[in-house]
């Protein structure tokens, strides 16, 4: 008898070098009006909107307003809404801006401040799905190696869809290039991975794309993608 976990790495098995349209349209066949993506305005989110967009896929996409996006983020935002004629929902339920004259929510401490505005509404959003997608590939971080294009995410509970997983930003950039899909001009000015304004900063050539994301901390991420530890050996 196989278990659910079997299935899925089955599944995940079958569907590994498969076109990211196609692992998109069986997770949307799997979770009928239950799967979403999670959009960043990142190049790999932004290459998933038009797949969505063009094969016309019952994919939500939402993001993560946390009220300090860039400018030309907001503008990519709604470039996408007007070219794939799809609607790029704010995730309810993040906190506030501070108010003018507080300390910066993101000095006083940038993990409360990631929950607040990211974790806490993502999760609220994801609370009402069978699954996600998301735009990350194994080569961004080590964190990220061991990612299957769909596995159980345990931290949230249900499906997470990574059509990307086994591609390289070579191959991301192209397909959008081929395309004529929109991006955020920032990556043409230096910026590599590209979030709140605050945090992230240009990269210097041959640093890595994520080096600008909370320059001089230890922090590197904003705790959407962390995954379970494994299990220790007894
Ligand atoms: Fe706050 Fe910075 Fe995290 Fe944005 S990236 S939510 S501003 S700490």
């Amino acid at each position: 008898m196989t278990s659910p976990s079997d299935d899925l790495a089955a599944l995940a098995a079958a569907l590994e070098g498969r076109p990211p349209a196609e692992i998109l349209a069986a997770a949307a066949a799997r979770h009928p009006r239950r799967l979403a993506l999670a959009c960043s305005f990142g190049p790999e989110d932004c290459l998933l909107v038009d797949l969505i967009g063009r094969a016309g896929l019952l994919i939500d996409v939402f993001t993560l307003d946390t009220g300090y996006l860039f400018p030309e983020t907001l503008a990519l935002w709604k470039a996408l809404e007007a070219r794939y004629r799809i609607r790029i929902e704010a995730a309810p339920g993040g906190a506030p801006p501070a108010g003018p004259g507080a300390t910066p929510p993101w000095e006083v401490d940038a993990d409360a401040c990631c929950d607040a505005r990211k974790v806490r509404p993502l999760r609220a959003r994801l609370a009402t799905l069978g699954g996600w997608v998301t735009g990350l590939r194994r080569d961004q971080t080590p964190d990220r190696a061991s990612a299957r294009v769909i596995e159980w995410d345990a931290r949230f509970g249900l499906e997470k869809v990574n059509p990307l997983a086994g591609w390289t930003s070579e191959q991301v950039w192209a397909a959008l290039r081929a395309g004529g899909v929109p991006t955020n001009p920032l990556h043409a000015r230096g910026y590599g991975s590209i979030g709140c304004a605050p945090c992230t900063s240009p990269v210097r050539p041959g640093e890595d794309p994520r080096a600008g994301r909370w320059r001089g901390s230890e922090k590197k991420e904003c705790g959407l993608h962390l995954r379970p530890p494994p299990p220790k050996a007894r």
